[in-house]
């Protein structure tokens, strides 16, 4: 996935940056760091993080 300078690149209207989380009933929770576009409603996941409850510490995985 491609930034596109904040400019979408299906519509051309500018392009916000939004951070979207979200927890399962299993604990893993995703955070995603996206940009969505205002007049087409794109969305481009920039990056996305997974934390993983193992045990007692932490796992996070980084999905790009
Ligand atoms: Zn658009």
């Amino acid at each position: 996935m491609r930034m596109n300078n904040g400019i979408c690149p299906k519509c051309g209207s500018k392009l916000a940056t939004a951070i979207e989380s979200e927890s399962s009933s299993d604990g893993v929770k995703t955070v995603r760091y996206v940009s969505r576009c205002r007049g087409c409603n794109e969305v481009n996941i920039i990056e996305e993080v997974i934390i993983r409850r193992q045990g007692n510490h932490l796992e996070i995985l980084l999905k790009k």
